[in-house]
């Protein structure tokens, strides 16, 4: 009974939404940030604390306490969901943090189709209407020697639209050993469903040969599909079909022959002492009818999915009802328009894109910034932490080179105490977030895709 009275007594003392608003300490909040948010969090204060009563975990109801509540349910509810990180985690491309990081004349090309209207479909010169695609076709004609190209919100949305417009109802020959699943739910048989398409697998998980094709190919085939195994390799008693081989094969039989890139460079990456990674125009030349690659991954681009080949094909996929609901925004269409340009210039393009500089940094340059770095984290972090600059391995990501490592400097972060866990969170819940990785048992930040040594130092 006491207990009741006491949490009654406790509830009457709990002030009303009105009230609380007429605040004084509330007046700043309320300009900044409107009626709305403020009211909001007040609400969840005043609920938080009555359920603290009922339930026992609330034994005292205190003014300043419940306007500290009110100030942190406004601060959480007004803070963007959208926040930037710091990518120290040793994966230069990581989906999870938006992939590829734009140059800054992409940024910048962004802003202003952001902040104003642009002659998206508009043609300048007849003042009539004009054709989105224009703005970034060229480019990509030039850079892979396709006849012509079109561009869609990503490359799952690309190869969904070239099946649908190529093969619907109609039969896909691919090969066993190319049934690729892309994190997050992309499998290339149910795309290859979705797109309305029946599926022909041909070959063994590890052999294919031309002659399995070949005796696949019948009056209901509408195309060849090749898949750019990119985040998994098959190695040992392997045999695969050449794109070109597939390519003759095609021709001879008035099949369509569509490659899936994936990443898709348009640079051989071999030239930076890279491993290999399928280049767009040696497909093309190699005789594939259609290609698909992604904007955000080698490319180093906005999210999109290129489309590039045979005029007449291109001409249908963007003649297919889906096209529509599937197209590149404004703001891609801007920036994949200022990444591509870079490329014109071949010499300069690894140092203005980031991906690429990224990619093909120094070992040099990354060592000295992990050396201001560790003193700074050294100065910051304190008594009881060892932090040491060390070699490492980063990765590219985002499915390229699958197994091969680039070497690199990281900063081992370990205390006596705090095991590898709470440091990582330590390192999260800094101002921006900075994304390390736990390796062997260490918390470790990879220098490859730091610019600034100050990035990594894990300030509130
Ligand atoms: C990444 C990838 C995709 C999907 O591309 P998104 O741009 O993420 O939609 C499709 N196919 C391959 C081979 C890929 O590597």
């Amino acid at each position: 009974m006491k207990e009741i009275e006491g949490k009654k007594t406790l509830l009457r003392a709990i002030p009303g939404v009105d009230e609380l608003l007429k605040d004084p300490h509330l007046s700043a909040p309320l300009t900044e940030h409107g009626a709305g948010v403020v009211t909001e969090a007040v609400r969840k204060a005043l609920d938080e604390l009555r359920s603290g009563v009922l339930n026992g975990t609330v034994s005292e109801v205190a003014e300043g306490g419940i306007m500290a509540m009110v100030l942190s349910s406004i601060a959480s509810l007004s803070r963007p969901s959208i926040r930037k990180v710091i990518n120290a985690t040793g994966t230069i491309i990581h989906t999870n943090i938006g992939r590829a990081m734009l140059c800054s004349e992409a940024a910048e090309a962004v802003r202003i189709a952001a902040l104003s209207n642009t002659n998206l479909e508009f043609d300048l010169a007849s003042g009539g209407r004009g054709e989105r695609d224009v703005h970034v076709e060229e480019l990509i004609k030039r850079l892979t020697g396709a006849e012509a190209a079109t561009v869609v919100n990503n490359n799952a949305a690309a190869v969904l639209l070239t099946l649908n417009t190529l093969a619907e109802s109609k039969e896909v020959i691919v090969s066993r050993g190319e049934l690729i699943e892309i994190g997050g739910s992309f499998r290339l048989p149910e795309i290859i469903k979705k797109s309305g398409c029946v599926m022909r697998e041909v070959g063994t998980t590890n052999r294919t040969h031309p002659a399995d094709y070949l005796s696949a190919i019948t009056p209901d085939t509408a195309l060849i599909f090749k898949a750019h195994t990119s985040n998994y390799r098959v190695v040992g008693f392997t045999a695969g079909v050449s794109l070109s081989e597939l390519a003759v094969l095609g021709k001879k039989h008035s099949v369509p022959v569509v490659e899936d890139l994936g990443s898709g460079s348009l640079v051989d990456l071999a030239s930076y002492d890279l491993p290999d990674e399928p280049v767009a125009g040696e497909s093309i030349r190699a005789g594939a009818d259609i290609i698909t690659f992604s904007g955000d991954k080698l490319l180093g681009g906005p999210q999109a999915g290129i489309i590039a080949g045979k005029k007449e094909l291109i001409d249908m996929i963007r003649r297919n009802p889906l096209k529509r609901a599937v197209r590149a925004d404004k703001l891609t269409l801007a920036g994949l328009e200022a990444t591509l340009r870079l490329y014109l210039d071949p010499a300069r393009v690894a140092s203005r894109l980031p991906t690429l500089r990224y990619m093909t940094r120094g070992l040099g340059e990354i060592e000295a910034v992990a050396m201001k770095a560790a003193e700074l984290l050294r100065a910051f972090l304190g008594e009881g932490f060892t932090v040491s600059v060390e070699p490492g391995e980063s990765v590219v990501g985002a499915g390229a080179m699958p197994g091969r490592h680039i070497p690199t400097k990281v900063i081992a972060v370990s205390h006596a105490t705090h095991g590898p866990d709470e440091i990582a969170a330590r390192f999260l819940s800094a101002k921006p977030p900075v994304i390390g990785r736990i390796h062997r048992d260490r918390f470790i930040l990879d220098m490859r895709t730091i610019d600034d040594a100050s990035d990594v130092v894990p300030s509130s």
